[in-house]
């Protein structure tokens, strides 16, 4: 009886050691098709500060990791940047870039940063004077966001500690005068006002000397934004400039509003304000409406000067200096 109990529990220890090889070797058998098309390996999965899978930074490291990238590579990210708005310029630029930095083993979100923050530059700063009177000229198409951006700034310039005055050099519409003199109560800081009808030159003028009378630290120049391929609009911003400077000694600096929701077709208004009043940076509007940040570097491609000023919002704090470096964050993530 012993005996058949021991021999009985030989065989079951057999049969299960048996069953057991034979699993493993049909489990091994499979094991390539079992396993997830797209696995990471453990080396590359990404750090909590990378978890965007469908961000630019995320897919560009999906792309461009895991051996040699061929033009096939390349051009594919050349259309993700594309398709982030960055424009062709930059987008071809960009990947040429990468291409020529490009190491075996190198983090592609890494080298992508890179090229962002070096595209972009690291100063993007309003150039503002101390101990004389400061001229801001502000052009744009209507609509783009121009009285809006300056509200924001001379409320921001007065926290600081500024005297800012602002005026309205678009003297045909009467509502481009009612929404600047709205925006001046909001930030607590002076209107010069102007009759209707008014020369844009004469106003400009006179807004010079007033500030200059008033001890104003910076005077802030609302413009005309009617269709920017008029002539005689540049011709009038182009006055405006020359008046500006020759009362006030110098321009410290033309900020060109663009709406960011316009995409690419901002690009060429832009050229068009840029060749006629020399902009000095960009103040991109509605940055919150669009979740392709990538015309700041169309624009810094396509017009070479740099983005100084990001609007996010149509509240009166919704204005950030630009960061190039928390830009390309965002541009990553998105
Ligand atoms: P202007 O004709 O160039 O002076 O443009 P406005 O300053 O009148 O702005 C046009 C519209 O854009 C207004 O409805 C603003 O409230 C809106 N706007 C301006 N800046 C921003 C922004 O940064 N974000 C959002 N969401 N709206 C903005």
């Amino acid at each position: 009886m012993d005996v058949l109990i021991v021999g009985l529990f030989i065989v079951a220890v057999v049969a299960i050691v048996v069953a057991g090889i034979v699993t493993a070797v049909s489990r091994r058998g499979r094991a390539p098709a079992a396993a997830p098309p797209s696995s990471m390996p453990a080396a590359e999965a990404p750090s909590p500060a990378r978890r965007r899978s469908d961000g630019l930074g995320a897919r560009a490291r999906a792309l461009l990791t895991g051996g040699t990238p061929g033009g096939d590579e390349w051009n594919r990210l050349e259309d993700l940047l594309l398709k982030a708005d960055v424009g062709p310029a930059a987008a071809s630029r960009m990947v040429r870039d990468i291409r020529d930095r490009y190491e075996v083993g190198a983090d592609p979100e890494d080298l992508l940063r890179e090229e962002i923050v070096g595209l972009l530059g690291e100063d993007g700063a309003l150039r503002l004077p101390s101990g004389r009177l400061g001229v801001v000229l502000v052009v744009g198409v209507n609509g783009a966001g121009k009285t809006t951006t300056i509200g924001k700034l001379a409320a921001r310039l007065a926290r600081e500690g500024r005297k800012v005055s602002v005026a309205n050099t678009d003297t045909f519409r009467a509502a481009a005068a009612e929404q600047l003199d709205a925006w001046a109560r909001r930030a607590n800081v002076q209107l010069i006002a102007q009759q209707r009808g008014a020369d844009p030159g004469a106003v400009a003028f006179d807004a010079v000397e007033s500030a200059r009378a008033r001890d104003v630290d910076v005077l802030l120049v609302d413009t005309a934004g009617r269709l920017h391929t008029r002539t005689p609009l540049m011709d009038e911003l182009q006055k405006v400039k020359r008046v500006l400077e020759k009362a006030a000694g110098t321009v410290d600096e033309v900020l060109l509003v663009l709406d960011a929701t316009t995409g690419q077709n901002g690009i060429a208004q832009a050229e068009a304000f840029a060749s006629a009043v020399d902009v000095t940076g960009v103040a991109l509007a509605k940055l919150d409406g669009t979740a392709k940040g990538g015309i700041v570097l169309a624009v810094r491609e396509g017009l070479g000067v740099p983005v100084k000023l990001v609007g996010t919002g149509e509240r009166i704090d919704d204005l950030q200096a630009f960061d190039s470096r928390a830009f390309a964050e965002r541009i990553l993530g998105g």
